[in-house]
């Protein structure tokens, strides 16, 4: 099983800085096991960058060691910013959604993930969302108090309930068999909050490869009014 992948980030139309992370930084393909990871910092000043930026390296930390299961990865992510905190109290306060996927080549994915950045799956055409936001009108919706379409446009729709850097986090893991064929996308907010999930996936099935996937899929997003930062990973599998 091979995997293939591109990364691409914007910072939008409206923002004045990226607070997104993403890696890898360069594209790539592999037989071997490969962690991917999308990072959307919140805080004042710099400090969302600041956020993204040092937990997803410390959740990347010793590469692609399957032995460091996502969900280790995404607690070391959290204690990393904490220690930021406690080294400079000027970014008390800053936080970060973190989601990761170890590929692993005997045919697993490895999700780990906390707040609204989502992991999607395309197989056979169909666009599948394998996390679960961490978000007020998610539980709004699953508790069944409003519907997806008053979620798009509620007031604290941008309201995330998990995020990195608080003392005590819940990881949400999953697991999924991959199949060769099968795109998987992670991505920020900056994204769905500009596309829907069926312009998504039309994106999706109509890329030639991985990096047109990811920049079409940027582009897309900017042209929908790019009012946050857009990132994104795909990952193409192969035989
Ligand atoms: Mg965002």
């Amino acid at each position: 099983m091979r995997f293939t992948w591109a990364t691409a980030t914007h910072v939008g139309l409206v923002r004045s800085g990226n607070e997104d992370s993403v890696r890898p930084f360069d594209d790539g393909s592999t037989e071997e096991a490969v962690v991917v990871a999308v990072a959307d910092g919140m805080g004042g000043a710099v400090a969302g960058e600041v956020a993204s930026r040092v937990a997803i390296e410390a959740a990347m930390a010793e590469g692609a060691d399957a032995e460091i299961s996502p969900a280790d990865r995404v607690r070391a992510g959290n204690d990393a910013v904490l220690s930021a905190i406690g080294e400079d109290y000027t970014l008390s306060g800053m936080g970060t959604t973190l989601t990761l996927g170890l590929f692993d080549p005997s045919g697993f994915l490895h999700v780990a993930h906390i707040g609204d950045s989502r992991l999607y799956v395309l197989r056979n055409e169909e666009l599948q969302q394998v996390t679960t936001d961490h978000t007020l009108v998610a539980e709004l919706v699953a508790l069944g108090q409003i519907t997806e379409e008053q979620a798009e446009t509620h007031p604290r729709r941008h309201l995330v309930t998990r995020v990195i850097g608080t003392d005590t986090i819940t990881v949400d893991e999953l697991e999924i068999a991959i199949e060769p064929g099968d795109r998987i996308l992670l991505c920020s907010d900056g994204l769905t909050t500009m596309l829907r999930d069926p312009d998504v996936a039309d994106l999706l099935r109509a890329a030639t490869s991985a990096s047109d996937a990811a920049w079409s899929l940027v582009e897309a997003a900017n042209a929908a009014g790019g009012t946050d930062n857009t990132t994104v990973a795909v990952v193409d599998v192969s035989p």
